[in-house]
């Protein structure tokens, strides 16, 4: 699997050559999906002997890696569930997939797996969160070398946590958006997975082929996730597309986005009606993985959503947070706020009747909270009792 290809104007390219298209869109992998069928057996594509579950590599007919190295094998393969715990009695069925059991503890080890599994030699990313954390630790486990590049100001704690898996981190001074491009442009002796690469959404997409092959033979209406570069909205958009050529899903379901309405391109293009989306000045908001003014797959995203006859909402800041609290109380998962507008983004559209009660949604809760911590200046509320105590206030509890 070589062909790189534009979803907007069909130009194919080979890949090494350029992840872009002349007519300035991302590119993807040119799959060849008509005679894929769902596999029936177990695929342990390591060759080991006991992974204990299932992995993306179930469906490495369709991915431009085949032979995964090291942690790449046990990537994909995430929990699926109905949580009737958080469902409201207007709203749809909702269903999710829980990304944040990962090895590095978000959807990017995907994009990572496949990446590193295909590339050699030395691998490198822009990312100041969970990318970097994910590209740092499956270089670690090749033995390879990995050049993170972080922006000025991210703070210390997150620094320590990708510095655990030794790789070369570098703060650049500078415009930080611009590193994006200027990776891809120089022939710089390392191979940079960012948000988008084609490598990266080949890995992505297998989220999506999780989901519906949990819903077969049903399709759910809608699937909801947050959107930041577009990477993974385009994975997803992908694996639909090929999917329906292979003749396993009848119908696409909806692609329905969510973004924090202080850094949302995306969801602006969308009011506006446009087909383009151009950048924004976002400000600071809780949902720092999804703060993206100038989304590199924005465009394609948004064509994600118009195709599927999907949608695009923007989160307040408060309700994001109150989303995120209702999820460890009442679901038991602890979510960073940027996976919670997806969840927020279902009570969003209900309220606006674009979900009804029969409608089963698929949410992507792409990355765990633990990792992140409470927000910073929250007393968690503990009481403290004597030991001679314990007896009477424990069994006050339950009566
Ligand atoms: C990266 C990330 C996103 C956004 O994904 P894109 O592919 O950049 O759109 C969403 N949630 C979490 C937790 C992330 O780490
Ligand atoms: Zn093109």
């Amino acid at each position: 699997m070589d062909r790189l290809v534009c979803y907007e104007c069909g130009e194919a390219y080979t890949f090494g050559e350029t992840s872009r298209c002349a007519c300035g869109e991302p590119l993807w992998f040119a799959t060849d999906a008509a005679s894929f069928s769902w596999p029936d057996e177990q695929t342990n594509a390591a060759g080991d002997r006991s992974l204990g579950r299932d992995t993306l590599w179930r469906y490495r007919s369709v991915l431009p890696a085949t032979a995964p190295t090291e942690l790449a094998a046990v990537a994909g393969g995430t929990p699926f569930f109905r949580a009737r715990s958080i469902e409201a009695g207007d709203g749809p069925r909702i269903h999710l997939k829980i990304e944040g059991v990962s090895p590095t503890g978000s959807f990017k080890d995907r994009g990572t797996a496949v990446g590193i599994s295909r590339l050699d030699g030395p691998i490198g990313t822009v990312s100041h969160g969970n990318m970097a954390l994910s590209v740092a630790a499956h270089a670690a486990a090749t033995n390879r070398d990995a050049v993170i590049l972080v922006a000025e100001d991210t703070p210390d704690s997150r620094l320590a946590m990708i510095a655990q898996h030794d790789p070369h981190l570098f703060r650049v001074r500078g415009e930080y958006g611009r590193l994006y491009d200027d990776t891809l442009e120089h022939d710089l002796g390392v191979s940079f997975l960012n948000s988008d690469s084609p490598l990266r959404v080949a890995g992505q997409k297998t989220v999506a082929y999780e989901i519906c092959e949990a819903f077969r033979p049903d399709v759910p209406d809608a699937i909801v996730l947050p959107v930041s570069s577009g990477g993974q909205a385009s994975g997803v958009w992908k694996a639909l597309r090929e999917l329906h050529t292979a003749g396993l899903i009848a119908t696409l379901p909806r692609i329905c986005l969510a973004q924090a309405e202080r850094c949302d391109p995306i969801a602006q293009a969308f009011r506006r009606g446009a087909s383009r989306v151009d950048a924004v000045s976002g400000e600071p908001t809780a949902a720092v993985s999804i703060n993206n003014a100038d989304p590199p797959s924005g465009t394609r995203a948004l064509a994600a959503v118009s195709e599927t006859d999907g949608a695009v909402v923007s989160i307040s800041e408060d309700a994001m947070l109150a989303e995120t609290d209702r999820l460890a109380a009442d679901a038991g998962l602890s979510v960073e706020p940027s996976c919670a507008v997806a969840t927020a983004g279902v009570r969003k559209l209900t309220a606006a009747g674009e979900f009804a009660p029969t409608d089963d949604v698929a949410v992507i809760l792409t990355g765990s909270g633990y990792k992140y911590g409470p927000p910073p200046g929250e007393t968690p509320p503990i009481r403290e009792i004597d030991r001679a105590d314990v007896p009477e206030v424990v069994s006050r509890v339950s009566s």
